[in-house]
């Protein structure tokens, strides 16, 4: 970790270097500077779904709250059962799940049970019901290895007073079940991040407007939509800003004043830097890095007030790059998810040839595919320019290539990180 206080501090250690940096360091001095919400709100537990909880979730009880069975069959007590030969018991009543047998177990007798219907008092361990024959009031079971055999004992889930879920978690399907199963129908979750983006670059237009010689489609606002919306973030959109001094100065002002997040795409290229730049020296304090990666080398970070500043690239594949592979972990860090872990990658054959040069790490965008035989496999999406978004849409992978790789000959293992579900 960076021990840096401020951002400044971070431009004097021994190891900075803005214009070759990895891409595990770049990430690790952003994660030094982020600090989650703090605002809570309490909601019904359905509208929590994709928040982060902000308290620890303590069982008010016992799960299961009573011991259970764990089949159908018949409660017994142990001691009754010979070792090696059938016994006979009488049947006393039945014990279903909702609707408990009332009486206790005395010796010789036994009780009818479902799956889930509390034990009996007086009874320790269920015979499953092929291991048993009934006839009239009477069965005949086999023996049992142990006491307890098919049953749930009361509170093995969870015990009351423990922690069933930790600040911190992320709320997911499972958590709201779980949260239901204790009763607990309202719980405290962080809000929701307000992210404010916007695109610059003079060749920019607005969808729904005709195209002038040398312009292009604005596409970089609505991929950072997509990608805000499926991590949970109020957006703010402020559109496309004009290349000049005046009106960038303006957006980030606005952005930073209103949003804890402010993310920008384009104008952080050499060249173009320069007035963003200025404009962001004045404002707060930002960093521009050269990352030692491909696509996606410009990418700037750092605070303007209280507002944490991304700078993505203007090219559309590198937008994406970088924001799985920083802005997502920094969000999600923000969010209050402290315990977030890095994306995973798994090791799986890849078919096609890579060219690559050593000295970058790499992300390609790979086709993961099953073949007939059940086999795994990953190719690349072909030409892997960082303008091509179709590439980004024909991906369900990354293929990581580290930093010292160079040419990869078909049939080699490669890492890659799956697209769906990051987000
Ligand atoms: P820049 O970093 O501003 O020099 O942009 C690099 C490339 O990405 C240029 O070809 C831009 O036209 C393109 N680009 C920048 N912003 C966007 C955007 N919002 N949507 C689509 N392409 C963009
Ligand atoms: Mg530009």
């Amino acid at each position: 970790m960076s021990s840096a206080k401020t951002l400044h501090d971070l431009t004097a250690t021994s190891d900075y270097d803005p214009n070759s940096m990895p891409v595990e360091k770049a990430r690790e001095h952003i994660r030094a500077f982020l600090s989650p919400v703090t605002t809570v709100e309490r909601l019904s537990i359905r509208a929590t779904l994709g928040r982060v909880l902000a308290e620890d979730v303590i069982s008010p009880v016992n799960v299961p709250q009573h011991d259970n069975s764990a089949m159908d069959g018949y409660a017994v007590r142990f001691a009754d059962l010979k070792s090696d030969a059938e016994s006979t018991l009488k049947i006393v009543g039945a014990s279903f799940a909702g609707k408990p047998f009332q009486g206790t177990l005395a010796a010789g007798q036994a009780v009818r049970i479902m799956t889930g219907a509390v034990i009996p008092a007086g009874a320790d361990s269920v015979v499953q019901q092929e291991r048993a024959r009934a006839c009239a009031d009477q069965v005949s079971v086999m023996p049992l290895s142990k006491k307890g055999t098919n049953t749930r004992s009361a509170g093995e889930d969870l015990r009351a007073g423990e922690a069933a879920l930790k600040r911190g978690q992320p709320i997911r399907p499972a958590e709201i079940g779980m949260m239901a199963s204790l009763g607990i129908g309202e719980v405290a979750v962080y809000r929701k991040l307000r992210v404010a983006f916007f695109s610059t670059g003079d060749e920019l237009v607005a969808v729904g407007t005709p195209l002038g010689p040398g312009q292009i489609y604005d596409s970089n606002r609505y991929t950072i939509y997509g990608l805000l919306v499926r991590l949970g973030c109020e957006v703010l959109d402020m559109g496309v800003i004009r290349d000049t001094p005046e009106d960038v100065e303006q957006a980030f002002k606005d952005a930073a004043r209103s949003a804890d997040v402010v993310i920008t795409s384009g104008g952080v290229s050499v060249g173009e830097a320069d007035y963003v730049k200025q404009v962001l020296d004045r404002l707060g304090e930002v960093l521009f890095w050269k990352i030692a990666m491909k696509p996606g080398r410009p990418l700037a970070y750092g605070k303007i007030g209280d507002a944490h500043f991304f700078g993505l690239p203007g090219n559309p594949v590198a937008v994406m790059v970088t924001f799985y592979q920083f802005v997502r972990d920094a969000l999600l860090h923000l969010q209050g998810q402290t315990r977030a872990i890095p994306l995973p990658t798994q090791k799986v054959l890849c078919t096609s040839p890579i060219k690559k040069a050593p000295g970058r790490t790499e992300f390609q965008r790979g086709i993961l595919s099953r073949d007939a035989t059940g086999q795994w496999s990953v190719r690349t999406t072909g030409d892997q320019g960082s303008g091509i978004l179709s590439s980004m849409s024909q991906a369900n992978c990354f293929i990581i290539l580290p930093t010292d790789q160079g040419n990869v000959p078909a049939g080699s293992e490669v890492d890659i990180q799956l697209l769906e579900g990051l987000i």
